[in-house]
């Protein structure tokens, strides 16, 4: 399938929200979408398919299917991938969000600081566990808090890297608050550094997005990155 066919046939029959359009329009406008194509299966197939695909790894592993403790084991991941760990792959999920007009002239920096989240590395399908900080600079709207909470949630259930998370909470608040002037940092544990490979245990990795006056101010960022 053409990359072309796939974005316009990716959001399928789903009724979307305005705003979860208009959020992944913008991530594709910026190379910034998670790599993803239009398989044409309901959420349905794809439970039924990746829980028949565990019991291949399962009973490949040499574990035995029919122990009652291991029985269920193809069906809870299924059911985690679809509807938990993975349900922000499904713009339908997108979170309902209230932006209002900032009638109060709110001008002074909003920030909301260790947002915890737990996302899945898309190299290693294990986990990244870590906190986010996210500010912005009100213009003509302003957002619940609990809403940008929602949104990294929404983002972290995907298979993910750090980097693309970061940008993708970035350009989301860019696009519903409608200004550039929104920050973004988070603090990761990768278990994939953690639990294999090097096994180091206590590094974690920060990564920081910037727009408009928190790239240019090196007063407004100073203020984003203390405490
Ligand atoms: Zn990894």
């Amino acid at each position: 399938m053409s990359i072309a066919v796939a974005e316009k046939t990716n959001v399928g029959s789903l009724v979307l929200s305005e705003e979860a359009i208009r959020v992944r329009e913008a991530l594709i406008n910026h190379g910034l979408e998670t790599p993803m194509i239009d398989n044409g299966l309901t959420t349905e197939e794809k439970y039924q398919r990746i829980k028949q695909s565990f019991e291949d790894v399962v009973s490949t592993l040499g574990l035995d299917l029919t122990d009652d403790s291991l029985a269920e084991t193809p069906h809870r991941i299924a059911k985690m991938y679809v509807k938990e760990i993975f349900s922000g792959l499904d713009y339908s999920q997108f979170p309902k969000i209230t932006v209002i007009d900032n009638k109060m002239k709110v001008d002074e920096m909003v920030k909301v600081s260790n947002i915890s989240f737990t996302s899945t590395c898309e190299h290693h399908f294990v986990t990244i566990d870590g906190f986010a900080k996210v500010a912005y600079l009100p213009k003509n709207k302003i957002i619940g808090l609990s809403k940008i909470n929602r949104i990294v949630r929404f983002f972290a259930q995907r298979p993910q890297v750090q980097e693309r998370l970061t940008q993708q909470i970035l350009v989301t608040l860019q696009v519903l608050l409608e200004t550039d002037n929104v920050a973004v940092s988070i603090d990761a544990t990768h278990y994939c550094v953690k639990a294999r490979g090097v096994m180091d245990a206590s590094s974690s990795t920060q990564t920081t997005a910037l727009g408009g006056l928190f790239k240019r101010s090196d007063k407004t960022r100073g203020e984003f990155l203390a405490s």
